[in-house]
């Protein structure tokens, strides 16, 4: 995992707006999630999750927290007809491969640029479809580092904030 220190979040941004975050975790593997919340639990700060950041807009006085960067945590497997994906994957990307796979089911997704995180925590969707939908299961992390395993059709909470949440935290 890589920490950067008072980094704008406006490159971290589709729309290219926002102020610095206090820090900003770049993960690459589920054990650099673990330690950047642990990271941010030590500090007492608050902790926000980015993908691609296709559907944030930042205030230009920043995030006074742990920004905990997730496009690099990358890597898909294909067994028995399902695919597992890290969250970090293009959404697009996912499209594309489950097609080429045969697998029906993510090709109304291919044109919505967000990650499969952020595509889940959304609810992503196009066409008169729904990331939901599609979903067997889906793995987090806690905040006690723990795996749990979250039912198919599994909705995130910031799901009811369609397009462009606003993030202002002063
Ligand atoms: C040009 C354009 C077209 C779009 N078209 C569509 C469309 O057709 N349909 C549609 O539904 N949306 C659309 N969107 C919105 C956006 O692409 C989707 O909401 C996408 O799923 C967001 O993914 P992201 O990785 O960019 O998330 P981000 O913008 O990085 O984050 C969005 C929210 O998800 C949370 N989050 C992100 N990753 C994770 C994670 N791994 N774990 C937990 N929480 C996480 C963040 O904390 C934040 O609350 C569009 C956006 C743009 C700019």
């Amino acid at each position: 995992m890589r920490v950067f220190e008072n980094v704008p979040l406006s490159l971290y941004t589709t729309f290219r707006l926002g102020g610095p975050a206090r820090y900003l975790i770049e993960c690459y593997t589920v054990d650099d999630v673990r330690d950047a919340i642990k990271f941010a639990l030590e500090r007492n700060l608050p902790i926000l999750p980015l993908g691609a950041g296709s559907d944030v807009l930042f205030s230009d006085k920043g995030f006074n927290g742990v920004v905990i960067r997730l496009m690099n945590l990358r890597g898909y497997k294909f067994v028995d007809n399902y695919a597992y994906i890290m969250a970090g994957e293009p959404l697009p990307k996912i499209a594309n491969l489950t097609a080429d796979m045969g697998l029906s089911g993510f090709e109304y997704l291919v044109g919505v640029p967000g990650t499969v995180g952020g595509g889940i925590a959304k609810n992503a969707g196009a066409h008169g479809h729904e990331m939901a939908e599609i979903l067997e299961e889906v793995y987090v992390v806690s905040k006690e580092g723990e795996i749990l395993t979250k039912p198919k059709g599994y909705k995130h909470k910031v799901q009811g904030i369609r397009f462009a949440e606003v993030w202002d935290s002063g």
